[in-house]
């Protein structure tokens, strides 16, 4: 069965990679980007599929995100896939945190994601599948942090792993289910030439997970291979 997937953050990495996946399974992909214009390779999907549709979205711009929504008021989203994410500056060490970043990568990881999920909710819940996933990361898992140091980018996962659990809650009664998902180490511009995983191979776990999920697994943090990451 094929259905509507909403993803932000299509222009690169994986979230291209993932609208070009779900659009060669059929499905209609609602692919939003911060400047449409300039995503090439994204527009080149939409000329190869007909039912692929461009939106410009920058998760931070709620204005631009009511906007949106209010264009897609009476569309159902079968599948609701907060990709977009920063990283914030590299190699950071402890004393030299810039806070300003710090704040500008809790809005794009944790507030957004809360964001897009309060705006979208309804759109979720008259689907078929009713699955909202919010990419997250593994360096956002408390249990797996023996390396310390990464306080921008992991806290805003840690973070927003917390928004997954209480969106799962919420959410359960009106039968939607919510994940937050490790893509894995991936080469992408984020993971650089010496990640371990394709995107190809990335996205192909990771929608597998998309499409197989229900209720009983909503509320949990998975692995793109299917294994559950502990908090
Ligand atoms: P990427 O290649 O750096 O792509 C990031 C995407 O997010 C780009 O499309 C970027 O758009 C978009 N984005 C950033 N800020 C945005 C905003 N304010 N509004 C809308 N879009 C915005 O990274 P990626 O590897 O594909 O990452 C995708 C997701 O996977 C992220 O959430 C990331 O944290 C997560 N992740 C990646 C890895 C990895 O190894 N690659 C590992 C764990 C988790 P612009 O081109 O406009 O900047």
């Amino acid at each position: 069965m094929s259905g509507t997937v909403l993803i932000t953050g299509c222009n690169r990495g994986l979230g291209l990679e993932m609208t070009r996946q779900f659009a060669d399974d059929g499905w209609q992909v609602l692919a939003c980007c911060r400047n449409v214009p300039g995503a090439s390779e994204l527009r080149a999907l939409e000329e190869k599929f007909r039912h692929v549709r461009l939106f410009e979205l920058d998760v931070t711009d709620y204005d631009e995100m009511s906007a949106l929504a209010k264009s897609l008021w009476d569309q159902p989203i079968d599948i609701l896939l907060n990709n977009a994410g920063s990283y914030g500056p590299k190699g950071v060490a402890f004393g030299q945190v810039d806070l300003d970043e710090w704040r500008r990568v809790l809005e794009c990881n944790t507030i957004a994601p809360y964001k897009l999920a309060e705006t979208f909710y309804r759109n979720v819940a008259d689907s078929q599948r009713k699955v909202m996933a919010i990419i997250s990361s593994k360096v956002g898992s408390i249990a797996d942090n023996s390396s310390g140091g990464g306080y921008i980018y992991r806290t805003s996962k840690t973070a927003v792993n917390q928004v997954v659990k209480s969106l799962s809650v919420d959410l359960h009664d009106r039968g939607v289910s919510v994940l937050a998902l490790h893509p894995g180490w991936v080469k992408t511009d984020m993971g650089g030439p010496n990640a371990l995983i394709s995107v190809e191979d990335s996205v192909a776990g990771l929608k597998k997970l998309l499409l197989d999920t229900d209720l009983a697994h909503s509320g949990r943090f998975y692995n793109y291979d299917g294994s559950e990451i502990p908090w």
